[in-house]
């Protein structure tokens, strides 16, 4: 890996961030807060939220085996994927290089950066070749992004081929498990001391069933989540979040239930596809959603949107042509959604 400085964007090197009354001061004997022209009244909505989510982070750092110092909590992953772009990458000078087909955050991020995206392809099996994605780079790529298990296919990245870009590459990698949690193979999470140059990135949003607060994590050595403090906002994860999180997370028994039920309906739901006519294959997948590739996708999402039964149609991404990508729903859904292909 190439010296951290030698990564950042000069200008966020050298950032004085600003710096807030909550950051000031942080003890815990004070009692009287004059310091932030809050409200004095409307407790505990007056005041600013903890900048750094402490508590929250602690909570994680069990869960997660990573430590605190380690984790950075954002306005859900979007936040952190955006943050790469802002702290690594020089508008119209740098460039990063991505796997192809993935999720699309990552390029409309680095149009809104202005920053070059290089989509390397996946091969027919939707695996990677480090190779490939290494002969992409150049004196500019700052960052290269995986997505394990990828999304919209499903399936695991290769972990030898994974850890040939981590060890190949001089800049940042960031690998996406945001899915991992449906997934038995071992997790890059845990080998943060291993790979000085990686970020690993989770979310609440998919298996913690909680979309609707937007809280994602990244995970990365302490040198790189201090760049990313130093850029966020300074208020970036509100108050109702980090409460509703610090609920949730006590949660993990309904968690493992959500998961292992998911599992069985995704094992079903596979099998099931494969005897319908319409659907031509069923992907392997690692995720709360498996890929098909359709007869007619178009046709077919037609059809199941005039039954008000909505997947997601994926007929015009690369390597996707006639796919559907299909989240795993409750028992219910899952059954309707058969139904409507069977009849
Ligand atoms: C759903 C998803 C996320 C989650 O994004 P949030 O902003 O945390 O909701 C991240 N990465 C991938 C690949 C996803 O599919």
């Amino acid at each position: 890996m190439k010296q951290l400085k030698d990564l950042v964007r000069p200008n966020i090197w050298q950032l004085a961030p600003y710096s807030s009354a909550r950051n000031e001061y942080s003890g815990h004997e004070a009692h009287v807060f004059l310091d932030a022209n809050e409200n004095p009244y409307n407790a505990p909505y007056n005041r600013y939220p903890d900048p750094l989510q402490t508590e929250v982070k602690a909570r994680l750092s069990t869960i997660k085996r990573v430590p605190a110092e380690c984790i950075f909590l954002g306005n859900g992953s979007d936040e952190a994927i955006d943050l790469v772009y802002r702290v690594f990458c020089r508008p119209q000078i740098d460039n990063v290089v991505a796997i192809e087909p993935t999720y699309g955050m990552y390029k409309v991020c680095a149009d809104i950066n202005d920053v070059e995206y290089r989509p390397v392809l996946l091969d027919e099996h939707y695996q990677m070749n480090a190779d490939k994605l290494l002969a992409a780079c150049d004196d500019h790529t700052k960052a290269i992004w995986l997505c394990s298990p990828n999304n919209p296919t499903g399936n695991n990245l290769k972990v030898e081929e994974v850890e040939k870009v981590l060890r190949g590459f001089d800049g940042i990698v960031v690998v996406d498990e945001a899915y991992s949690d449906f997934s038995t193979v071992p997790v890059f999470r845990k080998r943060l001391a291993e790979f000085p140059n990686i970020i690993v990135l989770n979310t609440m949003s998919k298996a913690w069933g909680c979309a609707a607060i937007r809280l994602g994590m990244a995970f990365a050595s302490k040198e790189i989540i201090g760049l990313f403090n130093k850029v966020k906002y300074p208020y970036n994860v509100n108050l109702l979040t980090q409460r509703q999180a610090l609920e949730e997370l006590n949660n993990t028994e309904a968690v493992t239930k959500w998961v292992s039920l998911i599992l069985s309906e995704r094992k079903h739901m596979i099998q099931a596809f494969r005897e319908l006519p319409s659907c031509i294959e069923v992907y392997p997948t690692d995720a709360n959603f498996f890929l098909a590739k359709m007869t007619d996708a178009q046709g077919i999402y037609d059809y199941l949107v005039e039954k008000g039964i909505i997947v997601r149609n994926r007929t015009r991404v690369t390597l996707c042509k006639d796919c559907l990508r299909v989240t795993i729903g409750t028992k219910s859904e899952n059954a309707e959604l058969l139904s409507a292909l069977r009849s």
